[in-house]
């Protein structure tokens, strides 16, 4: 995979492309998914371009947890008070499709599992 610095997450960082942000703080930022999966799908992402989950170190520890409590407080600021998914797909079988690690949280409907 290439640099996380050089991808579509990166340039909505920059403001270089355009994208629905519901929430940022100084370490992370949240935007709606341009290919929606379910009635609510949006993405978490770390604004350090780290690649993907498998290459957090311990030095990201805090910042991990961080991102996992940005997706609980954009959750409730949604109105996911009947639950919702958190996805993160890691590498190639993971289905990762953009090289800047995301989470993904899908609500507004029942989900299935288990997942294709
Ligand atoms: P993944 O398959 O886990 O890598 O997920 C990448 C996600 O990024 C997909 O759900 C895409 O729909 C989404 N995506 C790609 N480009 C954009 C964009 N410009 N704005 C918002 N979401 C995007």
């Amino acid at each position: 995979m290439s640099e996380a610095t050089d991808t579509i997450f990166s340039k909505i960082i920059r403001r270089e492309i355009p994208a629905d942000i519901v929430y940022e703080d100084d370490l992370a930022l949240a935007f709606k998914d341009v290919n929606p999966q379910a009635p609510v799908h949006i993405l978490v992402i770390p604004k350090k371009p780290l690649v993907k989950l498998a290459d957090a170190e311990s030095q990201d520890h805090a910042l991990m947890g961080h991102l996992l409590l940005t997706v609980k407080r954009v959750a409730e600021q949604v109105g996911l008070s009947n639950g919702y998914r958190v996805v993160i797909n890691n590498g190639d079988d993971g289905g990762q499709t953009v090289s800047h690690l995301h989470l993904h949280i899908l609500g507004g409907r029942q989900m299935k599992w288990p997942p294709g």
